[in-house]
């Protein structure tokens, strides 16, 4: 009787009748933009720091893979994010704007309703625009887009828990694509199984099945995603590699995944990889905001941390040789960077956090353009709104006037700005159309130096203060060690003032 029903009724029908066909495969294809321009594709892993990327001068060798590739890549090295967690990072990232400006300040909130087209998929009308993030928070602001998407991939289409999945699982015939254990295991078993009619039956075993299977890939739990829904990195970038290849040129991919975001869960292969070897972190004084955590948590931590950066790092390697292979890198800009960093130092760990120190705010740019050959480092202070007005800039169109970022070097037609201010803000507790004054911090790089500004926090309050100020070179002192605040008293002055000369001025229309 199974055997029959397989006969009876091919994939693509079945999935059509389930509504589970791509909508882009059922409906004729997509009008073909101008000839000539390339494709971009923008790869954000999530809570991705600079501090622990050995491509930056981590002493453990974490990113061995990207290392490599980086060779044939542009290198920024001082980029930084927008802001320290993902709604005011990844809007920055996809807006090419400062928090104060798409106003995303509070975990799960959208952009203001008054800037949701001025996003950088409604830029690129020409290209077809299709994203996925693992991370509900990134996911919210990609719904808001949504119409300015063609193929907005549901988030649990690439998470273990989903239905749709395993059924796609189920028909999948490539060979190719079942490079993950599991998916091996359940082929083999469903021979002899109907497809339809039993298949709620089967689900649950399966998925058990599924799961312990899994589970020995990843010694320390399976990557969940918001605390339950497993998912597993190389099976998402292996559906996303088959996608790139089948859709419509020239295409803009923004593909968000969750690694190496905590639970820090590397799989089997970089276990214990660092565990004795004897790296010990440089020690920083406490900050005002720490939760005084003992140096052994910071110890295991950051060893997590590192172990499952292997992994993003061997996934990213892989990703790239699917690229490779199928010749897509002759014509893509492929953008490797993150949405914020995170840290394990003066006693706070992750990046739920008030401060605003380097770890948790420096993140990796790579770009790789067709055709290069060798690397070149970028040294220069650059920011996440500065990566739309250059994917513009790649690819012949024009900037708006709202885009607050500059195009990246070696593009840039105009000379660098030796006093250019980058900004990197949180204000989680603030609403959005309220002036930001409410447990704030801001920080703003101009030159060599770096103020922190924070405002208003209970941690601070507690101690008699409204205000905290620090001042680092972080040329000379890129650990942020030497506060400078007292030492530097003009300086830091000078940087205060025109920190607050902004707040002012972007508070004013909320006032
Ligand atoms: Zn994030």
């Amino acid at each position: 009787m199974a055997g029959k029903m397989e006969n009876t009724i091919n994939r693509r029908d079945f999935l059509k009748l389930t509504g589970l066909l791509p909508l882009s495969l059922v409906t004729p294809r997509f009008m073909q933009a101008p000839q000539g321009q390339k494709n971009v594709l923008v790869i954000v892993f999530d809570a991705f720091s600079a501090y622990n990327i050995s491509l930056y001068g981590y002493s453990r060798e974490t990113t061995p893979n990207i290392a490599k590739l980086a060779e044939r890549s542009i290198v920024y090295n001082n980029h930084h994010a927008g802001g320290n967690f993902t709604t005011s990072g990844t809007a920055s990232l996809l807006t090419g704007t400062h928090p104060w400006t798409h106003r995303a300040f509070e975990l799960n909130s959208e952009v203001a309703q008054s800037v949701a087209t001025h996003n950088i998929f409604n830029l690129f009308k020409d290209h077809y625009r299709i994203a996925y993030t693992h991370n509900s928070v990134a996911d919210i602001l990609l719904k808001q887009f949504q119409n300015d998407i063609d193929e907005l991939i549901p988030r649990d289409q690439l998470l273990l828990g989903s239905y749709g999945k395993f059924i796609q699982t189920l028909f999948m015939n490539d060979e190719d694509t079942a490079t993950v254990s599991w998916i091996r295991n359940i082929k083999s078993k469903e021979t002899g199984y109907a497809y339809s009619l039993f298949l709620s039956h089967l689900y649950q075993p399966l998925q058990d099945n599924l799961v312990r299977n899994i589970s020995s890939q990843f010694p320390r739990g399976i990557p969940t995603a918001n605390y339950d829904d497993g998912f597993v990195l190389g099976q998402a970038i292996d559906e996303i590699s088959k996608r790139l290849a089948v859709i419509p040129q020239p295409f803009l991919g923004y593909f968000h995944f969750l690694p190496p975001h905590s639970p820090y869960r590397t799989s089997l292969e970089f276990y214990n990889k660092f565990s004795k070897d004897g790296i010990e972190p440089v020690e920083k004084p406490l900050s005002a905001f720490s939760h005084k955590q003992d140096k052994f948590d910071h110890l295991r931590e950051r060893l997590e941390y590192d172990e499952y950066i292997l992994h993003v790092d061997e996934e990213f390697g892989r990703l790239y040789d699917h690229l490779e292979s199928k010749g897509l890198l002759e014509n893509t800009i492929l953008i490797l960077t993150s949405d914020h960093g995170e840290l394990h130092e003066r006693g706070i760990n992750g990046h739920s956090t008030a401060i605003l120190y380097e770890p948790v705010i420096h993140i990796p740019l790579l770009i790789f353009e067709p055709g290069r050959k060798t690397r070149l480092d970028i040294n220069t202070m650059t920011s996440a709104i500065d990566l739309l007005p250059t994917l513009l800039h790649l690819t012949g169109q024009t900037i708006p006037e709202w885009a607050e970022g500059v195009i990246l070097p070696p593009f840039a037609q105009i000379p660098e700005d030796p006093a250019r201010k980058i900004y990197v803000m949180r204000a989680s507790k603030n609403k959005q159309d309220q002036p930001i004054a409410v447990a704030a911090s801001v920080t703003m790089i101009k030159g060599k130096y770096k103020i922190h500004y924070y405002m208003d926090y209970d941690d601070l309050k507690k101690n008699g203060q409204n205000e905290l100020i620090c001042l680092f070179d972080i040329v000379a002192d890129p650990e942020e060690l030497v506060d400078l605040s007292i030492s530097h008293q003009e300086i830091a002055d000078e940087l205060l003032a025109e920190l607050k000369a902004k707040l002012a001025e972007v508070n004013e229309p909320y006032l």
